[in-house]
C-alpha cells in the first residue's frame, strides 16, 4: 500500500479520534484480536466476509467467549435475539464497506443491526478492512459502497435489485435501508480501525 496514503489516513483518523493499525496479512489481525480481546468478554460480531475468512467466532467460541453472531441462528427469531444482544457487549468486531483518506467510515446495512453498534452500545470496536476498501474522499466511499458493496452483498443475500445486473447504483428501495457515515469519536480508545495489505470482503 501507498505509504504517504497510509501515513494522511492515520493522521486524519487520529484527528477523529480513531486508532488506526496496519498489517500486512489477516493471520496477523487474528493473533492481535485473540490477544487483545479478553475471554471473559462478551463479543458482537457484525458480519463480514473478511471475518468469515479469519473464521474468528469460532475462535473466539472455542477459547470459551460469549459470542453473539447472527451466523449462528437457527431461525429468524434466533438471529433477531442475537443481533439484539450484539448491541450491548463488551466487544463488537465488524467490517466495513468502506473507509476514506479523509478519514470517515462508511456502511450501508439492509437492517442496521451492524451500524447501530458500530455507532453506540459496545465499548469497544474493532473494524477490520482489506486495502481494496480504501477511498480517496467520503464522496468515493460512498460510491464505492453503493456501486461495489451493495450490489455485491445483495446478491449473496439472495436479493435482486437493478444494481446486480448493471454492476452501478440506480437508487431502489428496500434494500439499502440504512447508510452511515462516522465521522469521529468522542472516545479515543472505542473504535480501532484495522486495516490490511490483502483485498478482503467486497
Ligand atoms: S440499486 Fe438499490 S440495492 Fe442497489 S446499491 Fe442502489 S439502492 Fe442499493
Amino acid at each position: 500500500m501507498n505509504e504517504d496514503k497510509l501515513k494522511k489516513l492515520m493522521k486524519n483518523f487520529k484527528q477523529r479520534n480513531i486508532e488506526v493499525e496496519y498489517f500486512e496479512s489477516l493471520e496477523d489481525v487474528k493473533s492481535l484480536i485473540l490477544d487483545m480481546v479478553p475471554i471473559e468478554s462478551t463479543i458482537g460480531i457484525g458480519h463480514s466476509a473478511t471475518l468469515q475468512k479469519m473464521d474468528i467466532t469460532n475462535l473466539l467460541l472455542e477459547r470459551g467467549n460469549i459470542v453473539y453472531d447472527k451466523e449462528l441462528a437457527k431461525n429468524r427469531e434466533e438471529s433477531k435475539e442475537l443481533k439484539r444482544k450484539a448491541l450491548t457487549t463488551d466487544w463488537y468486531i465488524t467490517g466495513s464497506n468502506a473507509i476514506s483518506v479523509d478519514g470517515r467510515i462508511v456502511n450501508v446495512d439492509h437492517s442496521g443491526n451492524r451500524v447501530a453498534s458500530i455507532i453506540y452500545g459496545p465499548d469497544k470496536v474493532i473494524i477490520v478492512v482489506g486495502k481494496n476498501k480504501i477511498a480517496d474522499t467520503v464522496d468515493d466511499a460512498i460510491k464505492r459502497v453503493k456501486n461495489v458493496a451493495c450490489p455485491t452483498n445483495a446478491k449473496r443475500a439472495g436479493y435482486n435489485p437493478p444494481c446486480v445486473a448493471l454492476n452501478r447504483c440506480v437508487g431502489c428501495v428496500g434494500v439499502c435501508n440504512i447508510l452511515s457515515i462516522i465521522e469521529g469519536q468522542t472516545d479515543s480508545n472505542r473504535i480501532k480501525l484495522f486495516i490490511v495489505n490483502e483485498e478482503c470482503g467486497f
